[in-house]
């Protein structure tokens, strides 16, 4: 399967827009950025991303989510773990997922970057079908925005290494690139 970008939408894609993104300052997009999430952490298939994301979790629901109350979050995508893909901000604009950052000396990562986030953990192994989504999504990103090779496809522990270790040890990097190039 081939997915297409067009405009900043994913074709064939879940859509739900999220209010947490603006304009970028520039029209250099040319990094893609991996990350991982799980709400609450460790536990999948529940649609609490979604609602972080679009701003409509409910801080009760958990007791680890009182400290995302006012939390103004989001990325790109998500592929959850049957390797379905949401898209919550237009590739085009800038959405909010890299936080304090910084590549190859140029901080604020989140203004010329991509955020893909996995549902996942940095304690387990992500799915085979998470791999195929994201190839096939990494296929259609470097397609509609060539400034994002290979090298510069990174985690968020590359940008933001103090604070960050997604999308953890068990992501293999291996396997991923070498299956782009
Ligand atoms: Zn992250």
């Amino acid at each position: 399967m081939t997915l297409t970008i067009e405009n900043g939408w994913l074709d064939k894609a879940q859509k739900k827009p999220s209010p947490f993104y603006n304009q970028r300052p520039t029209n250099d997009v040319s990094l893609l950025v991996i990350h991982n999430i799980s709400l609450p952490a460790g536990e999948f298939g529940h649609t609490y991303i979604d609602d972080l994301f679009l701003g409509n979790l409910d801080c009760d629901a958990h007791q680890t989510f009182k400290e995302l109350e006012g939390l103004e979050v989001s990325a790109h995508f998500l592929i959850r773990r049957n390797g379905e893909i949401t898209q919550f901000v237009n590739c085009d604009e800038r959405a909010w997922h890299a936080g304090v950052s910084e590549f190859e000396g140029r901080s604020g990562c989140n203004d010329f970057s991509i955020g893909i986030e996995l549902e996942g953990a940095d304690t387990c192994n992500y799915e085979d079908t998470q791999y195929q989504s994201l190839l096939i999504l990494t296929q259609a990103i470097i397609k509609a925005y060539p400034a994002i090779t290979t090298e510069r496809i990174i985690g968020h522990c590359h940008i933001a290494p103090v604070r960050k270790t997604d999308p953890g040890p068990y992501f293999d990097w291996q396997y991923y690139l070498s299956a782009l190039s």
